[in-house]
C-alpha cells in the first residue's frame, strides 16, 4: 500500500533537482537534495554528517547514522540523476506523477527515490532498540565520476558488516559487475606536405604501431574469464579515432580512444601496467609523441566479500538468486570499506537514464518489507 507520506517524500525528492554532468551547464550542486534528507534522517534521531566532496562542483555526501559501535548495517544511495531529455518527457520530469500503479519523474528509478523507500521502512521501526548502527549514505556525483563514493570510500569513516545499494535491480541481489575504464592515446607529430614524407612525422604511422600492441594486450586480456557473466572475458574496444587534416598533408596529429572492462579480482592498476608495457617500445621507437590517458576516472571491477554471508542473507529475504550485473555501480568503492556489499534495489534499470522514467509501486511493499528484514538480522 502506499501512504500519504511516501507519496509526499517521494514527491519532495523528485522535485529537488541534482543532476549530474560532466558539461558545466548541466551540472547541478546535490545540496538541495542532500539537505532534504538530512532533514527527514534527523527527524527520525539519525545523527547527521554532510561533506563536501573534494574536485566537485559543490557536491556533497551525507552520512546518516543511528545508533553506535562495530559492524551494523549501510543503505546506500546516490542523490543524483542523469541529464534529461528536453521535450521527449511526456510529463515534468521533477514534478511526481501518479498513473495507475507507477510514479513518473526523474529518479523515480534510478534512485533518488530509493530513499523515500528507506524512509518509509523506518518510520514505525523502534530505533532507539537497535543493538547495531544503521547508517544512511547519500553519494554525490555516481552518474559521471562516481567522486562521491570513492570520497566516502578513502575516508574509512565507518565499518559496517554489510552495506546494500539500492539501485534498480528487480530487487535481485546483485554480487558482482565488471569494472569501466576509458583512456586516450594523443599522438603529437609533425605535419608537412605529402610529396616528401621525410619532411614530417606521420603521427598516424605511429598510430599504426600502438594500435599493433593494442590488440595483443586484447588477446591477453581475453585469457581472463569469468564465466558468471554473458560475456566472460575481460574486453578492450577500440572505440574512436580521430586525426589528420586531409590526403596532401602528413597526418600531425591524432587520437583515439578504447575501453577496458576487468573482471572482478582485477585491479585498475595490473590492467595499466599491461597497457603501458605494451605501449613502451612504440614510446621508445617515437620519443615524446605518444601519451596514455584516463578519459575519466575508472569505476573499478566488483566482486562481494560474502564474508558475513549477506549473498544468502539475501537470498533467503528476498526469494531471488544473486547475479552479477552488465553495468557499473559504487559497490566497489563501499565494498572497499570491508562491508559485504550488494546491489539490491526496486525498480529495473530498464526504466533509468530513459525519458518517463518510471517506478513501479508493486514494489513499495516487498521494498519496505526487504529493508526492514535486512535491518532486523543484522541491527537487533
Ligand atoms: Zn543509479
Amino acid at each position: 500500500m502506499v501512504h500519504k507520506k511516501f507519496t509526499q517524500w517521494y514527491q519532495d525528492i523528485i522535485a529537488i533537482p541534482s543532476i549530474s554532468a560532466f558539461d558545466a551547464h548541466l551540472d547541478q550542486s546535490n545540496l538541495a537534495i542532500i539537505e532534504y534528507l538530512a532533514e527527514r534522517f534527523q527527524q527520525l534521531g539519525f545523527h547527521i554528517d554532510i561533506q563536501p566532496v573534494p574536485g566537485t562542483r559543490h557536491k556533497f555526501n551525507m552520512l546518516a547514522t543511528v545508533g553506535s559501535g562495530e559492524g551494523g548495517l549501510l543503505l546506500a544511495g546516490h542523490s543524483d540523476t542523469v541529464p534529461f531529455d528536453e521535450g521527449r518527457w511526456n510529463s515534468d520530469p521533477f514534478a511526481l506523477k501518479q498513473v495507475e500503479q507507477r510514479f513518473y519523474g526523474l529518479g523515480t528509478c534510478d534512485m533518488k527515490g530509493f530513499f523515500a523507500f528507506i524512509l518509509a521502512a523506518l518510520e514505525e521501526m523502534p530505533l532507539h532498540k537497535l543493538r547495531k548502527p544503521l547508517y544512511i549514505l547519500a553519494t554525490a556525483d555516481e552518474e559521471t565520476s562516481m567522486a562521491g563514493a570513492r570520497f566516502f570510500a578513502s575516508q574509512q569513516k565507518v565499518k559496517p558488516q554489510m552495506a546494500i545499494i539500492g539501485e534498480p535491480t528487480e530487487l535481485k541481489p546483485i554480487y558482482k559487475h565488471k569494472g569501466h575504464m576509458a583512456h586516450r592515446i594523443d599522438i603529437v607529430g609533425q605535419a608537412g606536405h605529402s610529396s616528401d614524407p621525410a619532411r614530417g612525422v606521420n603521427a598516424m604511422e605511429i598510430l599504426h604501431d600502438a594500435l599493433g600492441q593494442l590488440l595483443q594486450v586484447k588477446d591477453q586480456l581475453r585469457q581472463r574469464k569469468d564465466d558468471s557473466f554473458s560475456v566472460p572475458e575481460c574486453t578492450l574496444n577500440l572505440g574512436h579515432v580521430h586525426g589528420g587534416d586531409g590526403e596532401n598533408r602528413i597526418c600531425g596529429h591524432c587520437h583515439m580512444t578504447f575501453d577496458v572492462r576487468p573482471l572482478p579480482g582485477m585491479q585498475d592498476d595490473e590492467v595499466v601496467a599491461l597497457l603501458d608495457e605494451a605501449l613502451a617500445p612504440v614510446q621508445q621507437k617515437w620519443p615524446n609523441r605518444l601519451t596514455r590517458d584516463f578519459l575519466y576516472p575508472s569505476a573499478p571491477a566488483f566482486g562481494c566479500n560474502n564474508e558475513y554471508q549477506i549473498i544468502e542473507l539475501a537470498e533467503r529475504l528476498t526469494g531471488f538468486s544473486a547475479e552479477p550485473a552488465n553495468y557499473a555501480t559504487e559497490a566497489p568503492f563501499i565494498n572497499a570499506l570491508g562491508c559485504d556489499t550488494l546491489v539490491l534495489g526496486p525498480g529495473s534499470i530498464k526504466q533509468a537514464h530513459q525519458p518517463d522514467e518510471f517506478i513501479d509501486l508493486h514494489y513499495v511493499d516487498p521494498t519496505v518489507n526487504l529493508l526492514r528484514g535486512f535491518i532486523q538480522q543484522i541491527c537487533h
